[in-house]
């Protein structure tokens, strides 16, 4: 008999498709096995289900990549305000059980830091989440800084999310294998370097300086990123390098989620880089299934009272739910 943790459960990486968004993904960014699609579309009876047959309390939904990140700058704004109001109705609908990321039309900058409030004033998102490149554009570039000014301003974090790669990078760095093996473009390594590059290019951006109390999520552990800390931080402060600490940035603006991503010593390693108030509960549903997460967690190394922070304690001060 599955025996549900003692506290409660916020999973905070839990993905659902909007139907008039999705008609707007194309070639690989469309394709996905049916039994993810209906899992994707459903806001009901089967999510709910299998929330509970795992012990998961609440979902923080956020839309599938590339959610709004390839939509052309005409119709960014508009269709991405009717994709996040019908997400508010899901969330009304069940407060008890969801909260949401808002959508952000990146094509268009001030309007998404104008989403990014309104979600925010308007239904109490939790914050945004972010795909990937923007029209193939990262988005540390000072054109997006309008967004990390709101964040800061609403004190909401911001998720930064994988996406496929770059057409260029896939075809220079993974062509060779993808027949074989599909997903080494995707979780098995592509978006790993596609989100980590983005998180780096963030840091480097200088634009913790100017708004320092930006908050920023970066699922699957951080994508490889506590475990390099050390080195990264030692390499940019070898001498003709603007000074910069990568460490102080990183350990105190960024949050990392145990996403799709259940092993005892890549946790640990975040834990000693990061602390445990750094880390919280996600699974990347229905990309990943529910149970062996929740399995996970009861066996990880830690004390009931770090599990319970990790479980819903981080999430609840994070994103005051
Ligand atoms: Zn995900």
């Amino acid at each position: 008999m599955f025996k549900k943790p003692a506290c409660p459960v916020i999973a905070i990486e839990e993905h659902y498709w909007d139907p008039e968004l999705s008609k707007h993904f194309v070639g690989p960014e469309a394709a996905r096995g049916s039994e993810t699609d209906e899992r994707l579309y459903d806001l009901g009876s089967l999510r709910l289900r299998e929330m509970d047959e795992a012990g998961i309390d609440v979902q923080v939904l956020s839309h599938g990549a590339p959610s709004t990140q390839k939509l052309p700058v005409e119709i960014a704004a508009e269709l991405t305000r009717s994709v996040n109001d019908r997400l508010a109705g899901i969330c009304a609908a069940n407060p008890a059980r969801f909260a949401a990321f808002a959508a952000l039309p990146t094509a268009d900058p001030a309007a998404a830091a104008d989403e990014l409030e309104r979600t925010v004033r308007t239904y109490g998102f939790k914050g945004a989440m972010v795909h990937g490149m923007a029209n193939g554009e990262f988005l540390d570039l000072k054109k997006y800084w309008p967004i990390y000014e709101r964040a800061e301003k609403l004190d909401v974090p911001i998720y930064f999310h994988p996406s496929l790669p770059n057409p260029t990078v896939t075809e220079i760095y993974y062509q060779d294998y993808a027949k074989d093996f599909p997903l080494v473009v995707r979780p098995a390594w592509g978006y790993t370097v596609e989100t980590a590059t983005q998180a780096i290019r963030l840091v480097l951006s200088g634009v913790f300086e100017k708004y320092p109390k930006l908050k920023i999520i970066l699922g699957h552990f951080g994508e490889t990123l506590p475990f390099l800390v050390w080195r990264i931080d030692a390499s940019l402060k070898r001498p003709g390098q603007k000074p910069l600490s990568f460490r102080d940035i990183f350990c105190n603006n960024f949050y990392v989620t145990t996403s799709g991503f259940f092993s005892n010593p890549a946790l640990l390693c975040c834990v000693m880089e990061m602390g445990v108030d750094h880390i919280l509960f996600a699974v990347d549903w229905p990309f990943v299934m529910n149970p062996p997460a929740i399995e996970w967690m009861r066996s990880v190394p830690l004390s009931d009272e770090d599990k319970a922070k990790i479980l819903s304690g981080n999430a609840k001060r994070l994103l005051r739910m």
